[in-house]
């Protein structure tokens, strides 16, 4: 499926669509000889003789096969789509570790499409999606987490996500987890060794000496499992649902807290009929709000779905916001509401605070013993917004651990890694302790290092390789 490293490749890199520039990139070790064939650079030298790294003006041209004609018009030799400027990248002092030319033109869609074609011309070929940064991963540029960076950082959401994808795409998760690893390998080592040597218990590596390695592994392993949760979140955003009867201010609070007026708002009960979802950065947080349809009962076919949507937003969420209209009484949609929501995962909003208060805190802390806070608000005068958002932001962080010092994991693939290490290292503790025989040990250690090694690449299949790449863009 993928072309061995031999072949050249060649992407727009830069998003569909006009932009003021677009560039090309071109990847491989003949990409010189390639690119040279559409790439003439003004100073009259060839590509080859460029500087690395240095940029330089050079004409875009049809490659010299296909500049015949075209239709009937006869071209000349070098036709000229476009002036450019050119920047050769020698490897492996390069992105992917491969001699690289990146070209930035104008950016028009048949100015791109030309050099492109021109570029197959020459014998490139279409780049797959990541490929750019897949070679640069086969060629030890990046490890794999460091590549996952790579997307991490194109897609983050709130300057708190790019923060933590650059940390990972520097290498600082990769170290973590390598010096764990390499713990629990030198552990093995020695295991191994006394095994080789016919001790059948574990004396030669001193018991005292592994069972403070395992615990310190197990130790670290547990504090970075700990931190998925809210390295997931700030990676991928939390699902935060508003619910509440028609006509609270469900929409009026999406549009407050997105400070637009996306969401319809409208004086008419049940006409938020579907789900609304934005994202918004909550204090960093990457937030995907979700604006639902009241839960209530109902005969109308179209609203019940919109409730059946919204209850299945609300049992995905991070955290619901149960919203009460304070102007007026408990009705029985806001009793069921209350009554059928966890608390751990609830936070009640008391809207209209502007309005003269028919429901007291009193009433409802009565009602609803652990729900830990309420928070009045007015959706429509904007009262309350700051100390709601502080809530929000405390409730999804609650191990306080992204305000910490330390490596955050922020992508299940590496939680999942991580808390299979941490599994293998406990069964192998226990091991330890039960006295039992050095291969068991070995065998839990094994699979604890391999699980480590799946978050770097040092062990890796194609199936991984694939999911991973595949989710990147063209041209990265
Ligand atoms: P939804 O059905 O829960 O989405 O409720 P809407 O957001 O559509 O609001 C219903 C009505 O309540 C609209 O007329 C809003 O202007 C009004 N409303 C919403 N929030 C407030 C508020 O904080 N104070 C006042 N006085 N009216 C509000
Ligand atoms: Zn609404």
């Amino acid at each position: 499926m993928h072309g061995a490293l031999d072949d050249t490749i060649c992407a727009i890199a830069t998003p569909p669509g006009e932009g003021g520039i677009g560039v090309i990139r071109v990847s491989g070790i003949h990409a010189l000889d390639v690119a040279a064939q559409v790439i003439l650079p003004r100073s009259g030298k060839l590509l080859h003789e460029l500087v690395s790294h240095k940029m330089t003006v050079a004409d875009v041209c049809a490659p010299a096969l296909t500049a015949g004609t075209v239709r009937g018009v006869q071209l000349p030799a070098r036709f000229v789509i476009d002036e450019a400027l050119v920047v050769v990248m020698k490897g492996p002092h390069s992105y992917t570790g491969e001699d690289v030319v990146e070209v930035q033109c104008h950016g028009g869609p048949v100015v791109l499409d030309q050099l492109c074609r021109g570029l197959l011309a020459a014998g490139a070929r279409l780049a797959e999606p990541g490929e750019f940064t897949r070679r640069a991963f086969l060629n030890g540029r990046l490890d794999l987490a460091q590549a996952e960076a790579v997307l991490d950082t194109i897609r983050a959401k709130t300057t708190r996500s790019l923060t933590i994808a650059q940390s990972q795409r520097r290498g600082e998760l990769s170290r973590q987890v390598e010096l764990i690893r390499s713990d629990l390998v030198t552990a093995l080592a020695h295991i191994e060794a006394a095994l080789d040597f016919g001790d059948e218990d574990i004396t030669f590596v001193g018991k005292a000496e592994l069972c403070g390695l395992l615990e310190a592994a197990g130790f670290k392993l547990q504090r970075l499992v700990e931190s998925g949760n809210e390295g997931r979140i700030l990676r991928e955003g939390a699902v935060v649902a508003i619910l509440g009867r028609p006509n609270v201010g469900k929409s009026s609070l999406l549009n407050a807290l997105l400070h637009s007026d996306r969401a319809i708002v409208t004086p008419i009960p049940g006409t938020t009929r579907d789900v609304l979802e934005e994202l918004v950065s909550i204090e960093g947080i990457p937030v995907r709000l979700v604006d639902t349809a009241g839960i209530r009962q109902t005969d109308d076919p179209v609203e019940a779905e919109g409730i059946r949507r919204s209850r299945l937003a609300w049992q995905d969420a991070d955290l619901v916001l149960i919203l009460l209209d304070g102007s007026e009484a408990l009705s029985d949609d806001d009793l069921s509401l209350l009554s059928s929501c966890e608390a751990a995962q609830v936070i009640l909003v008391l809207n209209k605070c502007d309005l003269p208060r028919q429901l007291s805190r009193a009433q409802l802390e009565a009602l609803c013993p652990g729900h830990g806070g309420m928070i009045d608000i007015s959706a429509t005068m904007r009262l309350g917004l700051d100390e709601l958002r502080g809530t929000i932001r405390t409730r999804l962080m609650t191990g306080g651990l992204e305000s910490r010092e330390g490596v955050l994991v922020t992508n299940l693939r590496h939680i999942d890694a991580c808390s299979r290490a941490l599994l293998g290292v406990t069964q192998a503790q226990q091991s330890v302790a039960d006295d039992r025989a050095g291969e068991l040990i070995a065998v839990d250690l094994r699979i604890a290092a391999d699980a480590l090694g799946e978050i770097t690449g040092v062990i890796t299949t194609d199936d991984i390789l694939e999911r991973i790449f595949s989710e990147f863009c063209i041209g990265k």
